[in-house]
């Protein structure tokens, strides 16, 4: 029966039960750092996996357990560990998998922070390359016998560029390599990237998910279809026996729980009420950006729109051959220089400045100033970020207002 239900019925009422003990219709916020079992004996089970229950919230928590099983049954896997962050979730996901002289291969186009992360790993002995497209062809020139994990977001955060994942996941799986897809732009709502092969998927859920920007956490889903081979990754041999759960089960008695990467269950509780409007939210911000990209398209007041849904984007047969329901709720335009990107951000009433995605507020950003300060010049380039670049993550506001104010702002002279 679960598997017949739709989207939002699912978001509902998938992996969803009322409390047990008080019937309360929310898992509540189970704020206890540890709990307590009625023996020693008991303890030591739920310690070693062999009796159901909870010792410690930083290994697991009732709330948290409540919002990551929602996910699961979400994202069509097999279990779901949650983390501090997104960025907790992309350090986890693949550190499981690599060890020292081990290699990633990434899309240049992804976001900055995992960037920066991958740089970090240098100097643990894991080297990342990047592809400027992700394409077997252009895979093909990179990839090597070190090669451990393949990572690619299903739209690219701020180059909106979409990712083939069945495509990639046949030619990963073909060399025995773990492909992970970090689907936060997309969300479950566009595309759920464990159907069409990826081996586990990172959202950042402090977007899309959580909703309204009010708390930071990220999350780990396993396909549980990867076909491990012992020789290419021996750190996975003791967990071989958990079959399907192999992958989360080392995640979750090792990496996750020894760098104390849980989130709060305050959060984990914010997330479940956020999901359940994931499918309405999304709706209509997809709706409103596509709205605001035709318009910007048409205004003659910007050098470029970037959005997956406008008919001549290279991305448009492929977006609407993978994704379900709209094209996300992501738009960039080029403005001509950077002097008047800052002006038109200035100018707007309703848009917050702010780094972040995924607010039921439009937000926007001048990314080369900010998220991507960091990057080099030709980095940038390859992520899609100019100095002319503004990144729009387009609310559920009138989109009337958005448009009346976005003209306003384009149509103002800068005022320094
Ligand atoms: C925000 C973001 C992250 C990082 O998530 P945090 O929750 O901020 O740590 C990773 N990937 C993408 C695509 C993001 O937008």
């Amino acid at each position: 029966m679960a598997e017949k239900m739709r989207f939002n019925t699912a978001l509902l009422h998938g992996n969803m039960s009322s409390d047990e003990k008080t019937g309360a219709t929310m898992t509540p916020i189970y704020q206890s750092s540890a709990f307590e079992h009625e023996s020693a004996e008991k303890l030591e089970k739920v310690f070693h996996n062999t009796a159901p229950g909870f010792a410690y919230t930083r290994i697991n928590n009732p709330t948290i357990a409540s919002f990551e099983q929602r996910i699961t049954r979400l994202e069509g896997g097999v279990a779901t560990v949650a983390t501090a962050s997104g960025m907790a979730a992309i350090f986890n996901a693949v550190m499981n998998v690599v060890r020292c002289g081990d290699e990633v291969v990434a899309s240049a186009s992804i976001y900055g922070g995992t960037i920066d992360l991958f740089k970090d790993l240098e100097s643990y002995g894991i080297k990342t390359k990047y592809v400027l497209e992700v394409t077997p062809e252009s895979l093909d020139t990179v990839v090597t016998d070190r090669t451990r994990v393949i990572f690619a977001e299903t739209i690219g955060n701020p180059k909106l560029n979409v990712l083939d994942i069945r495509a990639i996941a046949d030619y990963a799986h073909a060399r025995g390599i773990f492909f992970i897809v970090d689907n936060t732009v997309a969300t479950p709502y566009l595309c759920r990237p464990l159907e069409f092969g990826a081996d586990a998927v990172i959202e950042s859920s402090s977007k899309y998910i959580n909703g309204s920007g009010s708390a930071i956490s990220g999350l780990i889903t396993d396909s549980g279809k990867f076909q491990w081979d012992e020789t290419r990754y021996p750190d996975m041999k003791p967990y071989m026996k958990m079959g399907p759960f192999a992958y989360t089960a080392k995640l979750r008695n090792a990496l996750f729980r020894d760098t104390g990467a849980c989130l709060a269950p305050f959060t984990a509780y914010l997330n479940s009420v956020g999901l359940e409007t994931l499918g309405l939210r999304m709706e209509r911000a997809c709706y409103n950006a596509l709205t605001l990209a035709e318009w910007f398209a048409s205004s003659g007041l910007v050098d470029a729109v970037g959005y997956p849904g406008l008919k001549d984007s290279p991305d448009y047969e492929l977006s609407t051959r993978q994704f379900q329901k709209g094209y996300g709720a992501m738009v960039t335009i080029r403005v001509g220089s950077k002097e008047r990107a800052f002006s038109v951000i200035n100018h707007l009433k309703y848009a917050l400045k702010v780094s972040n995605i995924g607010d039921s507020k439009t937000l926007v950003i001048h990314p080369e100033s900010t998220i991507f300060c960091h990057g080099t010049e030709e980095g940038n380039r390859n992520a899609g970020v100019y100095p002319d670049l503004i990144r729009i993550s387009v609310g559920i506001e009138d989109v009337e207002d958005l448009i009346e104010d976005f003209k306003q702002a384009l149509q103002c002279e800068k005022k320094f």
